[in-house]
């Protein structure tokens, strides 16, 4: 029997904190949870307490911290109530923690993963925004503390699995070229609107753009499907992850979400990883890692699947991805840029202040006046990102279109 795992989870209450629960549940004698941590859905954030019974819970503001503590005593709960970003640091760093899943959504997700990063925890990467705003600066991180990284992000975890071992546990000890490999294919769904006309995209509306067709997912990654913006992040996500040069990654349509990802080796053998779309295959692998549990998903069943299909992705009606290619190129701070205008632009498409073809007119703009910035420091990536948040805003008050 392997020893119990310390778990704290960031993000708890959103899509990928409940299926890291739903695994945790299945296996109460290898599991143990340290802290789970919400911003909202307190209700939610309160039933997961009582039914994992972590050390501590810890949100955001002080009138849901007071009634937590108020309900979880009044049903005899043990646990303590935690508030604010120093709090999501310290359950992400203390001692007793082993893991760390890091599943809150955006940049405000970037300060308590790099801290688990500098703390030497197995890291459960599913914040991807983490690597688009500091990329270098986590993986630097990681090498420096020795911690153990497993992307979470399904494409991601796909090449995982399908790279050779010294290269997807020290990414950095050796190129991709070194180890045989040609480059890494990242599929792409296409989202909701990848049969859509051009000329109809001024008219969709957050609750069309939020229906994916494979994946049940948060808010905003919905969005960041539906736009391709999604699939530029993961581009960047990879870089990072598997010190991968943007000319070695590429992105195919593939509408099934069946083949998580490919690997291409020089031999011209290609490598993927399938499986019916559920994010408890790649959760489970990173909390089991190296061994393999059952996850409670569904077989793949290759007959009612069918047939796979692929093709190219349509820069012209999906800009966001092309942006994402150019930020790469551009270096420096262009990507964390790059993330934070797209978060205010998606904020303000799911408050209908912006149409959804705005998004990626807002990320162009805003990418293309403050590329040049340095990302030397933290502190110079934290002034990147608020400097792209004001000039997001100040666009949207310029030439914002409501939807
Ligand atoms: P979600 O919106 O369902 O949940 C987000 C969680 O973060 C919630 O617990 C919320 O309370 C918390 N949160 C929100 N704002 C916060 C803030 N400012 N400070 C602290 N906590 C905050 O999102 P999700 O779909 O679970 O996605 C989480 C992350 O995982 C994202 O980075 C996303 O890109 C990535 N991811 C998700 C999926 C998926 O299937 N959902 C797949 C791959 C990657
Ligand atoms: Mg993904």
């Amino acid at each position: 029997m392997p020893p119990i795992q310390t778990l704290t989870v960031l993000g708890a209450t959103g899509s990928i904190g409940v299926n890291t629960l739903d695994v945790v549940a299945r296996y109460p004698e290898r599991y143990r949870v340290y802290a789970l941590t919400g911003a909202s859905q307190i209700d939610k954030l309160l039933a997961q307490a009582l039914q994992f019974r972590p050390r501590y819970v810890v949100v955001l503001d002080e009138a849901s911290a007071d009634r937590l503590a108020r309900e979880l005593k009044l049903a005899g709960s043990e646990t303590e109530v935690l508030c604010g970003a120093a709090a999501l640091e310290a359950v992400s760093t203390a001692p007793e923690v082993d893991a760390v899943m890091a599943a809150i959504v955006g940049a405000a997700g970037m300060r308590p993963t790099l801290a688990a990063a500098r703390a030497g925890k197995r890291v459960l990467l599913a914040n991807k925004e983490t690597l688009v705003l500091a990329g270098r600066l986590f993986m630097d991180a990681i090498n420096a503390s020795g911690a153990e990284l497993l992307p979470i992000d399904s494409e991601h975890n796909a090449i995982y699995q399908v790279l050779p071992r010294a290269h997807r546990e020290h990414p950095y000890g050796q190129t991709l070229a070194d180890v045989g490999v040609k480059r890494i294919i990242l599929t792409a769904s296409g989202g909701p609107f990848r049969t859509r006309a051009a000329e109809t995209f001024a008219a969709i509306t957050p609750e069309e753009a939020v229906k994916h067709p494979n994946w049940a997912m948060g808010r905003k990654i919905s969005v960041d499907s539906a736009s391709l913006m999604n699939k530029g992040l993961e581009v960047i996500e990879a870089r990072w992850l598997f010190n991968a040069p943007p000319s070695e990654i590429a992105v195919v349509v593939h509408p099934q979400s069946i083949v998580h990802s490919m690997v291409e080796y020089a031999d011209g053998s290609v490598l993927a990883q399938l499986g019916t779309p559920d994010m408890r295959t790649p959760i489970a692998y990173g909390m089991a890692y190296p061994e393999r549990v059952d996850a409670g998903v569904k077989s793949l069943d290759l007959f009612s699947v069918g047939r796979l299909d692929f093709e190219a992705p349509d820069l012209a009606r999906f800009p966001c991805l092309r942006l994402a290619f150019e930020a790469l190129e551009a270096g420096g701070a262009a990507t964390a840029v790059l993330n934070a205008a797209n978060e205010v632009a998606v904020a303000a498409f799911l408050d209908r202040r912006l149409s959804f073809p705005g998004i990626a007119a807002l990320n162009e703009s805003v990418l293309g006046a403050l590329a040049g910035l340095p990302a030397d420091s933290l502190e110079a990536l934290m002034q990147a990102d608020a400097a792209a948040r004001e000039s997001a805003t100040a666009w949207l008050a310029r030439e914002g279109v409501p939807c």
